[in-house]
């Protein structure tokens, strides 16, 4: 693909310009100084670098969450930091490069809320436009008593009918919370219970 040169492309999803704060201005190759241009119709602007020529593709975040189950109940814990502090989610972060999706999933759960889980099947794959995508998965064993670590204000385990629907984070949270919930036939919005 040669930079500049404008493509015409099927329809698709709406481009969403690249926000200034997520905008790398240099280019991470050779320092040149990068510029938006349109590549491709239908396409957001991509970053190109002024030197080198390369084009750098701003891509999702993903993310790993679990949702430690144990005798019913579902572990969630309040988050420390915005965005969504004070507010209850499942433990998970950010994939570091080269490592597994399952891998952070666990690595994450005992950084967060001290708890040594066995992965389970996935719940789903969730993501929303603005948030980062999240690869959520169930538990086969929890070990461990839960506690707030890093980032983390509280801990509590919830029945499937004490969810806080409410005070959940994320857009992303509710859904991977009503995926489970429909897996395991318990209450949920938009459910018929
Ligand atoms: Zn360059």
């Amino acid at each position: 693909m040669s930079p500049g040169r404008v493509v015409d492309r099927p329809k698709g999803v709406p481009p969403r310009p690249p926000s200034p704060e997520e905008t790398p201005r240099f280019c991470p190759s050779c320092g040149g100084s990068l510029s938006l241009r349109n590549l491709k119709r239908g396409e957001p602007a991509r970053l190109v670098c002024q030197a080198c020529g390369r084009v750098h593709y701003l891509d999702p975040k993903v993310a790993a969450c679990v949702v430690p189950e144990r005798g019913g109940r579902v572990l969630l814990l309040r988050r420390a930091i915005n965005p969504g502090k004070g507010r209850w989610v499942m433990p998970g972060g950010f994939i570091d490069r080269g490592e597994l999706p399952a891998e952070a999933a666990r690595r994450e759960a005992a950084e967060e809320v001290g708890l040594d889980v066995e992965v389970g099947p996935l719940i789903g794959v969730f993501g929303t436009r603005k948030s980062p995508i999240i690869i959520v998965y169930s538990t086969l064993r929890v070990d461990g008593e839960a506690a707030p670590l890093d980032e983390t204000l509280g801990v509590r385990w919830f029945a499937p009918h004490e969810i806080p629907w409410d005070e959940l984070a994320f857009d992303s949270t509710v859904a991977a919370l009503v995926g489970l919930a429909r897996q395991r036939g318990w209450p949920h919005p938009g459910g018929d219970r």
